[in-house]
């Protein structure tokens, strides 16, 4: 079995070793990752420069550094390794739940194969005052693992991890608004510039991605490509035919 991982924090992200090391007691594995961070590139990808892959060197590794966005990582990544089975991406300093799913590069990854007719699971986790805690989820990624790989209906999954996991949870994705307030500020020369806030207006719905993760769950969100709104789409061919 061979799985390869990509990454939207970097080569060097230590999410990124602490997957590959759990993966590795599962299949052969490769990593291809940006050269630099690439988050919430969402699902960009690149197509007016050229690309370039650069081995290297990561204790244990078979690593890969591209200058390119996460979603380009796994397209090249799976043409340079024949008959890749699974790709996984992070585990992402940070988590990325409900509406983050639209900016993250992480999901986008796992979202690229999935449209190479690949299996793409993404892995997040928070980051408080200090990097995650590895060790502590190392027994948890392996748990998630061994329950996703056989499910090979299951093409897309996101899949958040709270710092001190208690169980497992199947989850939707929760849909809240942000307050995407722009808070602007001057830097050190007096030239303006501007942050963009996304703090969540809404309380947190149960069974979604956001709630499992606040209970204390790894919460596990199988996802598909198709967008298209169904009931809305049935409503406005009754109400509106053209
Ligand atoms: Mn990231």
């Amino acid at each position: 079995m061979r799985i390869l991982i990509a990454n939207d924090d970097g080569i060097y992200s230590p999410g990124l070793h602490a997957l590959g090391e759990v993966a590795r007691d599962f299949a052969d594995v490769r990593l291809v990752a940006p050269d630099v961070e690439q988050s919430s590139m969402g699902h960009a990808i690149t197509h007016s420069r050229p690309l370039t892959v650069r081995h290297t060197p990561i204790a244990g590794f078979e690593a890969y550094r591209v200058n390119g966005t996460p979603a380009d990582c796994v397209a090249l990544g799976a043409n340079g390794w024949d008959e890749v089975d699974l790709v996984l991406s992070g585990i992402n300093l940070g988590p990325n739940l409900g509406n983050g799913m639209w900016h993250s590069g992480t999901l986008a990854a796992a979202k690229q194969a999935a449209l190479l007719g690949l299996r793409g699971i993404a892995f997040s986790t928070p980051t408080g005052s200090g990097e995650p805690d590895f060790i502590r989820l190392r027994p948890w990624v392996q748990r998630v693992l061994e329950l996703l790989i056989p499910e090979t209906d299951l093409c897309l999954i996101n899949v958040n991890l709270p710092p001190e996991p208690k169980g497992l949870c199947w989850t939707r994705q929760s849909v809240r608004h942000y307050d995407g307030r722009v808070v602007p500020g001057r830097d050190p020369m007096g030239r303006e510039h501007f942050w963009i806030t996304v703090a969540p207006l809404e309380d947190v719905e149960e069974g979604t991605d956001r709630w499992a993760v606040e209970q204390g769950l790894v919460s596990i969100t199988p996802l598909r490509l198709d967008l298209t709104d169904l009931e809305a789409l049935e409503r406005a061919q009754a109400e509106r035919p053209v």
